[in-house]
């Protein structure tokens, strides 16, 4: 979950030296999910398996058990949501450190199971260990295509249309709010900001309508802040983009004293809505079906033939390269 240092560095030399070589497989490493195809199946299988590890990914003390056994499937099924795929099985393994009471557990595994139910998704077995002092989580999710369609990160081309779901930056305002204290509020714009960084609601919906439309060309899901993972899209597809500052459906809400919305929409993290390209003949039909039950979509920008080359414009700013993380960087003098 959490970005590591030279992450995708690590990535492409695991793709290089470890990809497997089957019949079966679809995709390997380097997308949300793998796919493959068991012999005689009539759909792809997906798969995918998230870790979180306390102090690195949450802090036990600005979260309840049940919260974090929301979150833990809800990452899961968002890499799932991202291939268009339909969540079906799931596995969670789970190493307690002492003084985890029973209670604990059970409300961690009844908000996982809750959540994992509402998506169809189903707990089918796991490993329970124990661990000096952290608790680590890691979850392996299972889901199948319909129709054999499924959205990879690559089929993207220059000229298509760029488009997020949802808001984003909220989840970053989230753990602002956590960071300065703030666990419970009455204001609903601050609840929105905690919520979205708690109990992340995976796109999966969203994620198998936009892969059944047959409209989008590639497709992820933002976990890492888009800063970061447009590149990574970009980089799967072999293009560039062009992204509107002004076009970004930033979380206006002023939930922080301090913090720009506008660099939190960008790199802030764990937002898990989904990005996704469309053809520029396919973007009025896209608007006109998408239904209108599903949280919004925006266009942010579009794909570009210069390959890796990120590029950001907004009004009264010149047109940069947006910098994979630190938005310092991008504004200029005179911001922190
Ligand atoms: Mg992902």
């Amino acid at each position: 979950m959490t970005r590591l240092t030279g992450e995708n560095r690590i990535i492409r030399l695991l793709q290089e030296r470890y990809q497997a070589d089957s019949s079966w497989l679809e995709k390997g490493i380097g997308d949300d999910a793998a796919v493959i195809t068991p012999r005689n199946a009539s759909e792809h299988q997906v798969i995918t398996t998230d870790m979180l590890l306390e102090d690195v990914d949450f802090r036990r003390e600005w979260t309840t058990p049940r919260l974090l056994g929301i979150k833990s499937i809800a990452v899961n099924l968002s890499d799932l949501a991202a291939m268009g795929a339909r969540p079906v099985f799931y596995t969670v393994s789970l190493a307690i450190p002492p003084g985890i009471s029973e209670r604990w557990i059970t409300e961690f595994y009844d908000g996982m199971t809750e959540t994992g139910i509402s998506h169809d998704a189903k707990l089918i077995g796991g490993d329970l260990s124990s661990s000096e002092s952290k608790i680590v989580i890691s979850i392996t999710a299972v889901g199948e295509s319909v129709n054999r369609k499924v959205l990879y990160r690559s089929g993207g081309l220059p000229g298509d249309a760029l488009y997020v779901t949802g808001t984003l930056g909220r989840s970053a305002a989230g753990l602002r709010l956590l960071q300065a204290g703030c666990r419970q509020t009455r204001s609903r714009a601050r609840q929105q900001a905690l919520d979205a960084h708690r109990r992340p609601e995976p796109r999966c919906e969203m994620g198998l309508w936009l892969a059944q439309s047959g409209l989008v060309h590639c497709m992820m899901d933002l976990s890492d802040g888009l800063s970061m993972d447009l590149p990574r899209l970009c980089a799967a597809s072999g293009v560039g983009a062009d992204i509107h500052l002004e076009s970004i459906p930033v979380f206006h809400k002023a939930v922080l004293r301090d913090g720009d919305p506008v660099e939190l929409a960008l790199h802030g993290g764990e937002d898990y809505e989904l990005l996704f390209s469309v053809p520029n003949a396919g973007r009025k039909l896209l608007e006109q079906r998408y239904p209108s039950r599903f949280p919004g979509i925006t266009m942010i920008g579009e794909m570009t033939a210069k390959a890796g080359t990120i590029m950001i414009s907004g009004p009264g700013k010149k047109r940069r390269r947006l910098p994979e993380r630190g938005y310092d960087h991008f504004s200029g003098a005179g911001r922190g």
